[in-house]
């Protein structure tokens, strides 16, 4: 009987130690479990923009006399602060105002247009990188654009409104297309033609996120020809969306643009006219699609006349690029003699 008795003690302090491992290894294997959930937390739900290094770009900012004023400029610092936090906070890019200067604009009635490639033949960048002007709107001709950038350079231009908050709007729409941002049919989006929305749209967005490295103070094309490759399929996307729209607002603008000279507020260049004049009146996806494509030797200004849908003008470029020995693409010489063909 006491045999018995102590053989049931055994067994039950043994189930007892059992159930005790058991339930230290389940808290165990629970507390390891949590910890995995807070790392998994951590590394896939912080923001991924926190992740990357923060890049802080020197600005120079240049204000003309009139919208100077009586000492304006820590009202322009202030619209570079607040645009530079939404980037930071999207992009973790940064804009910091390291110089300013008064530029004395003797131009009287020039469009916004051609007054930036005045603005930068006459005010040099110095050690910044970014350049952002503000002009008085009274010395300016016509009411319709608000800023413009030349986007190789880094130059932006914008036209000094009083409405603070929508002058914020045109800078960040300016400064998106420094990085590359193309404008979308999309009106809730910052990108849109006449900057309808608020903010940038997704394919945009990856647009930026890609180029955010992008150079501003070495002489060349800004970005590598692996970001190139990388980057086009976005622009594709936004160019086949904003063909949707065939009918309606691109005509449109291009009708305005050969009554008016350019058409876009993004100029893949101030240094050269004659690639300037090439991208009047294209929707301005398409002036970085060729840029890209001409940067990596795909194409040359034909491309451009072709996407226009100018198919003479792009035979002639065609015809004086091999004519210069400059290799061609076959498969867009094929599609260029197709399209001649059908254009007849
Ligand atoms: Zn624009």
């Amino acid at each position: 009987m006491s045999f018995l008795l102590l053989k049931l003690k055994r067994l039950s302090e043994n189930s007892f130690f059992t159930a005790r491992g058991r339930k230290v290894k389940k808290m165990k294997s629970r507390l390891l479990n949590t910890l995995l959930f807070i790392v998994f937390l951590a590394v896939f739900l912080y923001p991924q923009e926190a992740l990357i290094p923060k890049r802080t770009l020197d600005v120079k900012l240049v204000l003309d006399k009139s919208c100077a004023g009586k000492d304006k400029l820590p009202l322009f610092k202030k619209i570079i602060a607040d645009v530079s936090r939404d980037f930071e906070e999207q992009f973790a890019l940064a804009f910091s105002v390291k110089t300013s200067e008064i530029w004395k604009n003797t131009y009287k009635k020039k469009s916004l247009a051609s007054l930036i490639q005045l603005f930068y033949n006459n005010v040099a960048k110095g050690d910044a990188d970014i350049v952002i002007g503000f002009v008085s709107p009274r010395d300016l001709q016509g009411k319709k654009s608000y800023g413009v950038s030349f986007y190789e350079e880094g130059y932006i231009l914008l036209r000094c409104i009083d409405k603070i908050s929508f002058l914020e709007k045109v800078l960040k729409h300016e400064i998106a297309h420094l990085f590359g941002a193309a404008h979308v049919s999309d009106s809730n989006s910052l990108m849109h033609h006449f900057i309808r929305g608020d903010r940038l749209d997704g394919k945009n967005k990856a647009i930026i996120k890609l180029q955010r490295e992008r150079k501003f103070k070495v002489s060349g094309f800004p970005l590598s020809a692996e970001i190139c490759e990388k980057v086009v399929p976005f622009y594709e996307k936004i160019a086949h969306a904003n063909e949707a729209l065939k009918g309606s607002l691109i005509p449109f603008l291009q009708k305005k643009a050969l009554k008016s000279g350019l058409l876009s507020d993004h100029f893949p260049t101030g240094r050269s006219e004659e690639i300037r004049t090439a991208y009047k009146g294209l929707d301005n996806v398409y002036t970085y699609l060729a840029m890209i494509y001409i940067h990596l030797g795909k194409y040359n200004l034909a491309v451009t006349y072709y996407l226009l849908k100018d198919f003479k003008t792009a035979g002639k470029h065609l015809g004086e690029a091999e004519g210069c020995g400059i290799k061609v693409d076959e498969k867009f010489k094929q599609a260029l003699k197709k399209a001649l063909e059908e254009d007849k």
